[in-house]
């Protein structure tokens, strides 16, 4: 069995030192991919370092974050713009927009993220889309004029079936599943029973949001066939066909996995 993880921040503090190791744990696992997301014009620089030692097991995905805008979101794009071409990038992200942790800044959020819309558009890539408490404002977005035509996956789903369901109206959406499908408070099971997987992609968002029975540790990509399971074991379907749907989505959005 072979499964794909669409978000996993490996940059992150929390695995200094410890990327080799997390690596072939997850190919013991059978997470033979991972999308490794930059969140500002700094962690992109390791971002991109990583998935070049690690090239075929690790891309990179480039973006400036909600939460990540600083005092200057103008010139940090304008950086991130001048690296964004050609270095093996597989998407623009990690991008988007929350009105949960920064409400107060959410009026700044939007031209980022349309900014980085028009980016993805240019280069042709798809998007990891960020999206707390503004499923519907995202959605509104991703329905407007050109914007209808970037393709992408609302990272971390947490929306409702109703939510999904607009979600899938649009052609060029994916939804991301994650620890939040194995969390009491999490992802309803009706939302699990509702979901497309020929249009749904498997994340851990690492090394946050660990799935049960490890929340409260740090997130890896080898805990992606947990989230799978889960799957399986709510919608009465086989793990290996939950693996195979979701790693063909994947395949299916983010063709540069190969
Ligand atoms: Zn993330």
């Amino acid at each position: 069995m072979q499964w794909i993880d669409t978000h996993a921040h490996l940059q992150d503090k929390q695995f200094a030192g410890e990327v080799e190791e997390v690596l072939s744990q997850a190919i013991r696992e059978g997470v033979t991919k991972i999308i490794v997301p930059a969140c500002n014009e700094l962690d992109m620089l390791e971002v991109y370092d990583l998935c070049a030692t690690y090239p075929e097991q690790c891309y990179p995905a480039i973006g400036l974050h909600p939460g990540e805008l600083g005092e200057n979101p103008q010139r940090q794009l304008e950086v991130i713009l001048r690296l964004v071409d050609g270095r093996g990038e597989i998407a623009i992200g990690e991008i988007g927009l929350d009105a949960y942790h920064y409400a107060d800044s959410l009026a700044w959020q939007i031209p980022v993220f349309e900014q980085q819309l028009e980016w993805a558009l240019y280069y042709d890539l798809p998007v990891l889309i960020h999206a707390r408490e503004t499923i519907d404002l995202i959605l509104e977005t991703l329905e407007r004029g050109k914007f209808r035509a970037v393709r992408g996956v609302l990272h971390a789903f947490e929306g409702s079936v109703e939510q999904l369901h607009r979600a899938m109206r649009n052609d060029n959406l994916m939804v991301g599943i994650g620890g939040l499908a194995t969390f009491k408070n999490g992802l309803k099971e009706e939302v699990l029973q509702a979901l497309d997987l020929t249009r749904s992609v498997l994340e851990t968002d690492s090394p946050y949001l660990t799935p049960t029975p490890y929340r409260g540790k740090r997130n890896a990509p080898y805990y992606i066939p947990l989230v799978g399971e889960r799957l399986a074991a709510v919608r009465g379907e086989a793990v290996e066909r939950i693996a195979s749907l979701t790693s063909e989505a994947a395949r299916q959005l983010f063709p540069r996995l190969g």
